[in-house]
């Protein structure tokens, strides 16, 4: 009985790590976002602004399912690392494309595109970008369309 109590007290202690693990973000959900350049709901929170070193800024953004940023572009570029969820991401003249947890997209300087969330799922992800050429173009809405239009 003794062996049996000690072997639950374990299993429930890993458990509870296990569940935690799972249960807590890396980082934390940030300040909401106006919505400025986006529909739905997306949280950043800036890791680093760009210094005189590291000429780049990179934030997490938390977007709930339906969230979607306007089009845009980056002048030096971005690369995005999905650190949990899906999401689309689309570049002009090109289908949009999910992407996943794990994944990590370069988009390259000058590109016109859009990310966020799928409509059912949030995704969640690290987005990296060099300042030295200048900040985020923002232009047009996604529209319903593209949003929720055949992949
Ligand atoms: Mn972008």
């Amino acid at each position: 009985m003794k062996k049996l109590m000690l072997l639950m007290g374990l299993l429930g202690g890993f458990m509870t790590q296990k569940s935690m693990a799972q249960d807590s973000p890396i980082f934390p959900k940030g300040e909401k976002s106006p919505n400025v350049h986006h529909t739905g709901n997306v949280w950043l929170t800036e890791l680093n602004a760009p210094d005189s070193v590291f000429s780049y800024g990179t934030s997490v953004a938390i977007s709930d399912p339906d969230a979607r940023l306007n089009w845009h572009i980056h002048p030096g570029g971005q690369i995005l690392i999905v650190t949990e969820g899906e999401g689309y991401y689309q570049e002009k003249g090109k289908e949009k494309r999910t992407i996943k947890k794990g994944e990590v997209i370069k988009c390259m300087p000058g590109v016109e595109h859009w990310h966020g969330a799928t409509p059912k799922t949030g995704v969640t992800y690290i987005a990296t970008s060099p300042s030295a050429k200048g900040k985020t173009i923002w232009l047009k809405k996604v529209s319903d369309e593209e949003y929720y239009g055949k992949k």
